[in-house]
């Protein structure tokens, strides 16, 4: 037994004040205003918050956050790839990233991964792993190799990958920006294919995470009532093709939008940089009209895309959409945990649920940045990363 006081504790939905949090092995047993604790030695971390482990909803792992996606795996053997993920699993969970949902590797990189994270928890967070995203020949990151032209080759895929022990499977709606010769307003696949993998992937257990950018995609996605639409930015080559009624449609149909978010401090991508005032009117738009937003990184794909870069996005919620501090910090924690369907395990700090907890340096509730001061992580009530 051990037990954890802070001034604040943000418990996966809001600020609940001055806390202790009881943790009994892995597990959190109780949490309360401050008391005695005869059989638990107690840690005061003073003027800190503690909140959930934060949960990233949609990561690569195996990427090495490169401006050239394509040349690092065409140069790398799944051995490096996955060298290089466990590094990028263990920077995500020093930060306090307990459970991260890695949407695309190559082969088995992240299986395996997700295996050592199970058997470690000082490895990395909790994984839940797609295979190689489903795309078209020559398609959005064909080069992962789930390369599908016909209906046939899709149900085969998702065949395999269950086989495989996949968590989620992951299709490519539409095409993107990181691989030449795509575009993120390309649809690749329609409704009815989509539909097509949503009842086989269902039917062997498993959700199904939909990228798409541009409307074509997105509208699609809806159609077929994926689990899950990544991205859902109505992005085209030319900038933002803004579209309220199909805004409303994607509100009404109640299917998580995993909103990519979080740009660490660096040279920013000129693409993204000019389209961001559109690309945030069109997230506040999304908000507005009720979307079942939740907030995730694509960490991996880029420069200002490190594996932590999920500790900007709260900020950035709030500074750029207009988020309060609970609603941004419950769009990677308790909402994300609704969203993956893993509410029992992780996403609130809550008698019964497993111990994965981030006490940081400072009141995020006024202080924003303290959310980057981490001075204590647990997963499953070990100590995993924090400088305390
Ligand atoms: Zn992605």
């Amino acid at each position: 037994m051990r037990a954890v006081r802070a001034r604040q504790v943000f418990d996966g939905e809001r600020f609940i004040g001055a806390a202790d949090i009881v943790i009994d092995g892995p597990t959190v047993v109780a949490v309360g205003p401050p008391s005695d604790h005869a059989s638990a030695p107690l840690d005061d971390f003073g003027d800190a918050t503690v909140l959930p482990g934060l949960i990233d909803a949609h990561q690569h792992l195996a990427w090495d956050c490169s401006v050239d996606p394509l040349a690092w795996h065409r140069e790398h053997d799944d051995v490096a790839l996955l060298e290089c993920a466990r590094a990028n699993a263990r920077r995500a969970l020093e930060a306090g990233i307990t459970t991260v949902r890695d949407l695309g590797s190559r082969g088995r990189v992240m299986l395996d991964l997700r295996d050592e994270c199970a058997q470690d928890l000082t490895a990395g967070p909790t994984l839940i792993v797609s295979g190689p995203p489903l795309t078209t020949p020559g398609g959005h990151c064909h080069f992962l190799g789930a390369e599908c032209a016909t209906v046939e080759d899709l149900l085969a895929e998702v065949a395999r990958q269950a086989a495989a022990g996949v968590d989620v499977i992951k299709i490519m709606a539409t095409g993107g920006q990181v691989t030449p010769g795509s575009s993120p307003g390309d649809t690749q696949f329609g409704a009815e294919e989509l539909k097509a993998v949503v009842v086989a992937a269902r039917a062997v257990g498993l959700p199904v995470a939909a990228h798409a950018h541009g409307r074509g995609g997105v509208a699609a996605a809806v159609e077929a009532r994926v689990d899950s639409i990544e991205h859902c930015s109505f992005m085209t080559d030319e900038g933002i093709d803004q579209d309220a009624e199909l805004v409303a449609v994607v509100a009404a149909s109640g299917i998580t939008v995993s909103i990519t978010a979080g740009i660490a401090p660096g040279p920013a991508d000129p693409i993204v940089a000019a389209r961001l005032p559109a690309l945030v009117a069109h997230v506040r738009g999304l908000r507005d009209a009720g979307a079942r937003c939740i907030m995730s990184t694509d960490a991996g794909i880029s420069p200002t895309k490190p594996h932590d870069c999920l500790v900007y996005a709260v900020s950035q919620a709030v500074h750029l959409l207009g988020m309060p501090v609970e609603g941004a910090l419950a769009t990677c924690t308790s909402l994300a945990a609704d969203a993956l369907g893993i509410e029992r395990q992780a996403g609130r700090v809550r008698p019964g649920l497993p111990a994965d907890l981030l006490v940081v340096d400072g009141l995020v509730e006024t202080d924003l940045d303290a959310i980057r001061r981490p001075v204590l992580v647990l997963r499953g009530g070990v100590d995993v990363g924090g400088h305390g």
